[in-house]
Order: structure tokens, then sequence, then C-alpha cells
């Protein structure tokens, strides 16, 4: 009977396969030719597997271990018996899948990125966003941070995107919105007004579970919805009819603000002005980076900041890098900066000590 449950749940992952079966070993044949399908149905599996089986009214826990063959010119034998030695070496062990190395670096960095996660490797450091007309720091965006053991930092650049193409972002963002939301409200119970950004990747705003993760983020932490800005880039389609209107529609009804980021880039972006409900534009750093030797960047940034001012949102300036940047940009009107000359991303704690609102400990 066990034999019989475990084939009812390999199944599962891939319907009317030949499942084979003798003593622990199982084995079947798939059509499917990207390492990285393979790897999502097997990781699938092991999620299934791992939660234990229930035979005869008693519940049993399972190890689970693939391996896989790719070498269809092979006699059947000899791959049957390369798979089980793929599957004893390791826990989800890709072999002879004769694939390149960046496919085996995207499928190894997905393992990892899940492990990483819960090991505390990953982590999220806070950019502060600079008020020009006061001064003040009343802001900060949170940017994800992922210090490998053996690797050192990897950029986010690199893992965001294979994260989004594997479904795994709902998780990363799900860890940065509690972190920054705990940030928020205890910076905000200190009588401050301030306010943390989060990154949504566009992907997300596909899914419809997405108010609720950001509600439940908030509400853990009492964050008012007014304190979390909810920083967007370029989605495929966006206009009225289109759901992803729908989405961030409805999370400003929530009291979530919007701001439209990197904001001159991409191909939709007076579109964006036009339809969506954002508070904010950032103008995206090449810009912004442009402005002390590029007359045309500067005439570029100033029409930016005028156009986004007469339709009533305030303005972001990224990658500020020196003071005179900061300069021409106070004296443009531009309403906050962000970039290094102000502050370059730091731990929460850092932030709180740059608010004044934690101890600092002074060396000599
Ligand atoms: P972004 O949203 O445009 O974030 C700003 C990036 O500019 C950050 O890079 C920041 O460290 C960098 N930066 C800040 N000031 C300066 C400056 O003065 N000069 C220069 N040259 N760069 C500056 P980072 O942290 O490497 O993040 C890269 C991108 O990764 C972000 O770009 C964002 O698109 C994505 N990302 C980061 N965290 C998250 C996240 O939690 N969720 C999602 N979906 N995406 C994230
Ligand atoms: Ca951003
Ligand atoms: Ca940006």
């Amino acid at each position: 009977p066990l034999g019989n449950e475990s084939v009812r749940l390999l199944r599962l992952s891939e319907q009317g396969r030949t499942v084979y079966h003798q003593g622990d070993l199982f084995l079947w044949i798939t059509d499917l030719a990207n390492p990285l399908d393979i790897y999502e149905h097997l990781e699938g599996l092991h999620r299934i597997v791992q939660a234990g089986i229930r035979v005869d009214g008693n519940d049993i826990d399972l190890t689970f271990n693939c391996g896989v063959d790719s070498a269809h010119q092979r006699p059947i034998a000899s791959r049957i018996a390369n798979a089980e030695q793929a599957a004893h070496e390791d826990e989800l062990v890709q072999h002879n899948l004769g694939i390149e190395a960046d496919v085996k670096w995207e499928i190894s960095l997905l393992g990892a990125l899940d492990r990483a996660i819960d090991n505390g490797e990953v982590w999220v450091c806070y950019q502060p966003k600079y008020d020009l007309a006061s001064r003040t720091i009343r802001g900060a965006e949170a940017l994800i941070r992922w210090t490998h053991p053996e690797r050192g930092a990897i950029p986010p650049d690199q893992f965001i995107r294979i994260a989004e193409q594997h479904h795994r972002i709902e998780r990363i963002t799900q860890f940065v919105l509690d972190d920054a939301a705990r940030t928020a409200a205890s910076i905000r119970r200190s009588g401050r007004d301030f306010a943390v950004s989060v990154n949504i990747s566009a992907q997300l705003l596909r899914f419809s579970g997405l108010p609720d993760m950001i509600l439940e983020a908030t509400e853990a932490h009492g964050l008012p919805p007014c304190g979390l800005v909810l920083e967007i880039t370029e989605t495929d389609r966006l206009d009225r009819s289109s759901a992803t209107f729908a989405m961030l529609q409805r999370l400003v009804e929530m009291g979530f603000r919007l701001s439209i980021d990197d904001f001159g880039t991409g191909n939709a972006t007076i579109d964006y002005l036009r339809y969506l409900p954002a508070e904010e534009v950032k103008i995206d750093r090449s810009f912004v980076q442009g402005i002390e030797a590029s007359t045309a960047d500067r005439r570029l940034v100033r029409s930016i900041i005028d156009m986004a001012h007469s339709l009533d949102r305030k303005v972001v300036a990224e990658g500020v890098e020196t003071p005179t940047v900061l300069g021409i940009l106070r004296d443009m009107g531009c309403d906050e900066a962000q970039g290094y000359q102000i502050s370059r991303p730091i731990r929460a704690e850092e932030l709180r000590a740059l608010l004044g609102l934690e101890e600092v400990t002074r060396y000599g």
C-alpha cells in the first residue's frame, strides 16, 4: 500500500505517466525537455512528499531523493543506473542533464535561495529618502540582500530575475514586507512621520493574494497603510481595463501608496503617469546621474519634474551621488533624493541611529 500511495503522489506531478516501482525505487520517463521545468516538477513533488503520506490511517514520514538522467541515446538500463546513482548522491540532483553552466547556476541558486531565507542569509537593508525642502529623512527604501556563506554578497539583480521566473518572488516579497513593516512601525512609534518603500515585481500584480499578503505584514506590526509605499516598475499591459490596473486601484483604496519606479525607462512611461493612481514618481538613476554633465539630461529631468508636478505627483530622484547633483535637483524643485550622497543602503539599526533614535556607540 505504501508503494501504491507513493505512485499516486508521483502521478500528481505528471498526469498519465506510467510509474515503475521496485523496492524503494520509483522510475518514470518524462517528455519534459527543459532542465528548469524538470527541476520545478521535482521540487513540487518534493514538497508534496515531504508533507508525509497516510496509509491505512497511519501517517508516514517519507524521505525522497531524486535523480535525473537525460542521455536519451544511451541504453535504458544504464540510464536507470545513472539516475539512481544521482538520487543517492544528493537530495535533489540533476545528473547528466547536459545543461549549460548558467542554467546549472540558476538551478543551484533556486535551491540555495529557499534555504537562504530560512537560514537568515537573506536580510533587508534600508536606503534613506531625503526630503529636499525640509532637509530631513522621511522614509527609506527596503532593499533585499543575500550574503552567501561561500559566494559572499549576491546582487539582487542576479537573483530577483531568477526568482521571478520561478515563482519564488512571492516568498521573497513576503519576507521583505515583514521586515519593512516592522522597521517602519518601530520608527513611527517614536513619533516620527516615516514611510518605508518596498519593491513589488510586476509579476506579483497578477497574484490575487497580494493585497492580503501586504495587509498581513502591516497589521502584524501595527503599521498604518499610509506608512507603506509600493514601488512598481513596468508591466506588460496597463490600461483601465487590465487586471493589473484593478489590482493597483484596490491597493490604493486600501490606503497603500504607490510609486512609479525607474521612471523614464521602458516604454509605458507616459501611459503610467496617465493611468496609475500613484502619488510618487522615481526618476531613474541613469537620467539623474547625467544632469551634471549633460544639458539634454538636465532638460529631461526638469521636464519630468514639471510634468509630474502638474499632475500632482511627488518626484524622487534616485542615484544621487554628488553634492552638485543634489543642488541642481533642489533648484529644479525635486521633492526627494536618494543615493550614495545621502546614504548607502544600511542596516535597520544604522537607520535608527541615523534618525537619532538609537544610542550610537562612539569610539575615541
Ligand atoms: P532599484 O529599485 O532601482 O533600487 C535602487 C538600486 O540602486 C539599489 O541597488 C541601490 O543600492 C542602488 N543605488 C542606491 N543609490 C545609488 C547611487 O547613488 N548610485 C548607484 N550607482 N546606485 C545606487 P540594489 O540594492 O542592488 O537593487 C537592485 C535592484 O534589485 C533594485 O533596483 C530592485 O529593482 C531590485 N530589488 C531589490 N530589492 C528588491 C525586493 O525586495 N523586491 C524586488 N522585487 N526587487 C528588489
Ligand atoms: Ca526601487
Ligand atoms: Ca529604481
